[in-house]
């Protein structure tokens, strides 16, 4: 029987990101006024999202609460978890706590963007307790697909709240630290009042393999090639770097890194002992394009088929530095993030099309997940035996089916809170109920600018991609005021190039004619004059534009 201490006071649990959806990761705990923010993480842009790079959580609830955040505390080095952080550490100025691996991704992350160097690092280690406020913060490890990851033990007046992040049970890791089993256990005994678990696969029965197996699938590709191997993945999964480093060796073949977040975080993980990579093996990336094919293994991103990644240009042949070649093999080892499956496919084709030898998942177990699938999550469950139960990372599909398994193992319904972001939870008296809900929403991130991308821009975006434009430049001798050459037209993506050979030419007689009367005192009226033709033509409504110079 766990031993009864009386509860005091009232812990508040905010998602501010991840609980509804896949990435942006963010939750704050608050007690008698004082926070801690849990991880920071940014979500890939869907399709439909047109040029922007990133998305991070809604944070004003904690922004407007700047002063009262004792501590920023982050799980992993996983984007999902540390992306968002220049923003974050921009806006509140509180230390930030991460293992050593963790703590080497963010300065990364901090370097690239700038503008940051007031933030406060610190370094925790698995097994540490810290105390931060009314908070005490119980470290414990995990394995996940990159090392060093933790799950974390949160103590308040309130009660203990088991945070575990992203986790697998991996038995056979690649860093050889399997997760703190005893750990878990010791929360039980203590009586755990809340569990918030990762739910990301929540639909797929029985035990997620463990990293291990992906050895072979490696081994075969780097032997059966004959020509380069080109290896995709994300630059913050750590250990399925090691994993081709590994195979590299055993192959004879020289690994090089492409891409800076790739260069930059292989770098600063080898300094920390987190990545055993021998000199010798590395190369650097103009030197492999010299080497013989068969001698090289390329490392970059783009694994999700970003347009902007270098896996994303070499399908679109638009990469500056080296081209897909006869006999080259492309690995994709990863899995799409939902949303991206289409991305992915494209790419996929793009690359086959291109003549490269593709594998990806499907065709060879060249990725395998991160993540928990139901008897781990049901595992995590029994181990920790918590009173509550607050499924987090996930869709509210996936939430909701670990709300069942969390049934299956004995958890009662009611004691059981499937929540999206933005809707508090709060621990009281030994009880947990649903507080206030606050607004949870997207910050788009697009270069430069933060936020100021309203769905007002995005649908313009989807306007644009959806019906194409149409430009029209009109020279006019600046002495004469007449026109010194016919108005030259450009179409994108609106009309197909024959029917373009018959509207162009009644487009350009139609502005003559409007320019020649003396039109032109009003672009609009060429603009609406040029619009209502074309939608009368053919039915769309592309965005005109009309530049008007003088000579
Ligand atoms: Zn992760
Ligand atoms: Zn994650």
């Amino acid at each position: 029987m766990a031993k009864q201490v009386a509860k005091q006071g009232k812990l508040r649990i905010i998602p501010l990101g991840g609980l509804g959806e896949v990435g942006k990761n963010m939750t704050a705990y608050e007690f008698n006024h004082k926070i801690i923010i849990v991880d920071t993480g940014i979500m890939f842009p869907e399709n439909d999202m047109l040029g922007i790079d990133y998305i991070i959580p809604d944070f004003a609830y904690v922004r407007e609460r700047a002063e009262q955040v004792v501590g920023i505390i982050i799980t992993h080095g996983h984007e999902d978890h540390i992306g968002a952080i220049p923003h974050v550490v921009r806006a509140i100025q509180a230390p930030v706590y991460a293992t050593p691996l963790t703590r080497g991704l963010i300065e990364v992350k901090l370097a690239r963007a700038g503008g940051v160097e007031r933030a406060q690092l610190n370094t925790v280690q698995a097994g540490q307790t810290l105390e931060l406020g009314p908070f005490k913060i119980e470290f414990f490890h995990l394995s996940h697909s990159i090392p060093d990851a933790v799950g974390l033990g949160i103590t308040t007046p309130a009660g203990l709240v088991v945070h575990t992040s992203d986790f697998k049970f991996d038995l056979s890791p690649v860093d050889g630290w399997p997760a703190d089993y005893a750990k878990l256990a010791e929360f039980s005994k203590r009586g755990v009042d809340l569990l918030l678990s990762d739910s990301t696969n929540a639909e797929r029965p029985g035990w997620t393999p463990s990293e291990m197996v992906i050895g072979p699938a490696f081994d075969r590709v780097l032997s059966e090639s004959k020509g380069r191997v080109i290896i995709a993945t994300f630059a913050s999964l750590i250990s399925r770097i090691q994993q081709v480093a590994d195979a590299a060796t055993r192959h004879g073949r020289k690994m090089a890194l492409a891409g800076p977040s790739m260069v930059d975080n292989v770098k600063i993980a080898r300094k920390l002992g987190y990545l055993n990579i021998a000199d010798e093996l590395l190369v650097p990336i103009d030197q492999a394009l010299n080497m013989q094919d068969h001698k090289v293994v390329l490392m970059c991103t783009g694994s999700q088929g970003e347009p902007a990644s270098i896996v994303g240009r070499l399908s679109t042949g638009t990469n500056r530095q080296f081209d897909l070649k006869p006999g080259d093999t492309v690995v994709l080892s990863s899995h799409p993030i939902p949303g991206n499956e289409e991305t992915v496919s494209k790419t996929i084709n793009r690359l086959l099309r291109r003549g490269a030898h593709v594998i990806y998942d499907g065709v060879l177990p060249v990725h395998v997940s991160g993540h928990a699938s139901q008897e781990e999550q049901k595992l995590m469950l029994n181990l920790v035996k918590p009173k509550h139960f607050l499924p987090i990372h996930g869709e509210l599909r996936q939430l909701t089916r670990h709300a069942a398994l969390a049934e299956e193992v004995g958890i009662r319904k009611e004691d059981i809170f499937v929540v999206e972001n933005g809707q508090i939870v709060e621990l009281s008296g030994g009880n947990v109920r649903l507080g206030e809900r606050i607004p949870g929403e997207y910050i788009f991130v697009d270069g430069e600018s933060i936020g100021d991308i309203d769905d007002g821009v995005m649908r313009e975006r989807e306007m644009l991609a959806r019906n194409g434009i149409l430009l029209i430049d009109i020279s006019l001798d600046k002495m004469t005021g007449r026109l010194l050459h016919e108005p030259e037209i450009v179409t994108r993506g609106f009309v197909s190039p024959q029917d373009a050979e018959t509207l162009v030419p009644e487009v350009r007689r139609r502005v003559m004619e409007m320019v020649n009367g003396g039109g032109l005192e009003n672009q609009k009226d060429i603009v609406g004059a040029v619009k209502s033709y074309l939608h009368e033509a053919v039915k769309r409504r592309p965005m005109v534009f009309v530049t008007l110079s003088k000579a």
